[in-house]
Protein backbone atom coordinates (compact mmCIF):
# COMPACT_ATOMS: atom_id res chain seq x y z
CA UNK A 1 0.00 0.00 0.00
CA UNK A 2 1.78 3.28 -0.93
CA UNK A 3 0.60 6.37 0.99
CA UNK A 4 -0.93 10.09 -0.29
CA UNK A 5 3.17 11.35 -0.94
CA UNK A 6 4.06 8.75 -3.45
CA UNK A 7 1.04 9.26 -5.21
CA UNK A 8 1.84 12.56 -5.47
CA UNK A 9 5.62 12.41 -6.15
CA UNK A 10 4.46 10.35 -8.90
CA UNK A 11 1.73 12.41 -10.54
CA UNK A 12 2.98 16.34 -9.49
CA UNK A 13 3.83 17.85 -12.79
CA UNK A 14 6.97 19.07 -14.26
CA UNK A 15 7.07 23.13 -14.28
CA UNK A 16 9.43 25.23 -16.16
CA UNK A 17 12.45 26.62 -14.66
CA UNK A 18 14.65 29.19 -16.62
CA UNK A 19 18.05 29.00 -16.22
CA UNK A 20 19.07 32.20 -15.28
CA UNK A 21 22.25 32.62 -17.12
CA UNK A 22 21.94 31.02 -20.27
CA UNK A 23 17.77 31.55 -20.47
CA UNK A 24 17.63 28.31 -21.38
CA UNK A 25 14.27 26.75 -19.91
CA UNK A 26 13.32 23.16 -18.74
CA UNK A 27 11.18 21.01 -16.99
CA UNK A 28 11.63 20.51 -13.68
CA UNK A 29 10.32 18.60 -10.71
CA UNK A 30 11.32 18.51 -7.30
CA UNK A 31 11.26 15.72 -5.07
CA UNK A 32 12.89 16.70 -2.10
CA UNK A 33 15.24 18.96 -1.25
CA UNK A 34 18.00 16.23 -2.55
CA UNK A 35 16.21 14.60 -5.73
CA UNK A 36 15.70 17.37 -8.76
CA UNK A 37 14.38 15.43 -11.78
CA UNK A 38 14.89 17.71 -15.35
CA UNK A 39 13.53 17.57 -18.51
CA UNK A 40 15.63 19.16 -21.28
CA UNK A 41 14.15 19.73 -24.94
CA UNK A 42 15.68 20.23 -27.89
CA UNK A 43 15.26 24.43 -27.80
CA UNK A 44 16.87 24.02 -24.19
CA UNK A 45 19.95 21.95 -24.71
CA UNK A 46 20.49 24.71 -27.93
CA UNK A 47 20.18 27.71 -25.85
CA UNK A 48 22.38 26.01 -23.36
CA UNK A 49 26.32 27.03 -23.72
CA UNK A 50 27.45 25.08 -20.99
CA UNK A 51 25.85 22.28 -21.66
CA UNK A 52 26.97 22.70 -25.14
CA UNK A 53 30.80 23.35 -24.35
CA UNK A 54 30.71 20.36 -22.27
CA UNK A 55 29.50 18.30 -24.57
CA UNK A 56 32.03 18.98 -27.39
CA UNK A 57 34.87 18.32 -24.46
CA UNK A 58 33.94 15.04 -23.41
CA UNK A 59 30.86 13.88 -25.19
CA UNK A 60 29.01 13.19 -22.12
CA UNK A 61 25.76 14.73 -21.92
CA UNK A 62 25.42 16.95 -18.37
CA UNK A 63 22.02 16.87 -16.64
CA UNK A 64 22.11 20.39 -16.13
CA UNK A 65 24.70 22.98 -16.28
CA UNK A 66 25.92 24.77 -13.12
CA UNK A 67 23.61 27.98 -13.22
CA UNK A 68 20.47 26.04 -14.12
CA UNK A 69 21.22 23.84 -10.84
CA UNK A 70 21.32 27.29 -9.10
CA UNK A 71 18.11 28.21 -10.85
CA UNK A 72 16.27 25.27 -10.22
CA UNK A 73 17.54 25.86 -6.37
CA UNK A 74 16.33 29.66 -6.19
CA UNK A 75 13.29 28.28 -7.62
CA UNK A 76 12.69 25.53 -4.61
CA UNK A 77 13.74 28.38 -2.06
CA UNK A 78 11.17 30.80 -3.33
CA UNK A 79 8.24 28.40 -3.69
CA UNK A 80 7.86 28.89 -7.77
CA UNK A 81 9.25 25.22 -7.70
CA UNK A 82 7.26 23.51 -4.40
CA UNK A 83 9.75 20.65 -2.86
CA UNK A 84 6.60 17.53 -2.49
CA UNK A 85 8.36 15.83 0.43
CA UNK A 86 10.79 18.77 2.01
CA UNK A 87 11.02 16.42 5.07
CA UNK A 88 13.15 14.14 3.06
CA UNK A 89 16.33 16.34 3.69
CA UNK A 90 16.62 19.94 4.22
CA UNK A 91 19.00 22.25 2.08
CA UNK A 92 22.37 22.36 4.01
CA UNK A 93 22.00 19.22 5.81
CA UNK A 94 25.63 17.85 5.55
CA UNK A 95 25.78 14.18 6.77
ZN1 LIG B 1 22.45 26.95 -18.76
Amino acid sequence: MTGPADERLRTAPMLPVRCGQCGAQVLARKSTWAQTSVQWNADATAACVERHAAAELSRATLRYCTSMRESILTAAQSGDLPVLDPEAGRPGDES
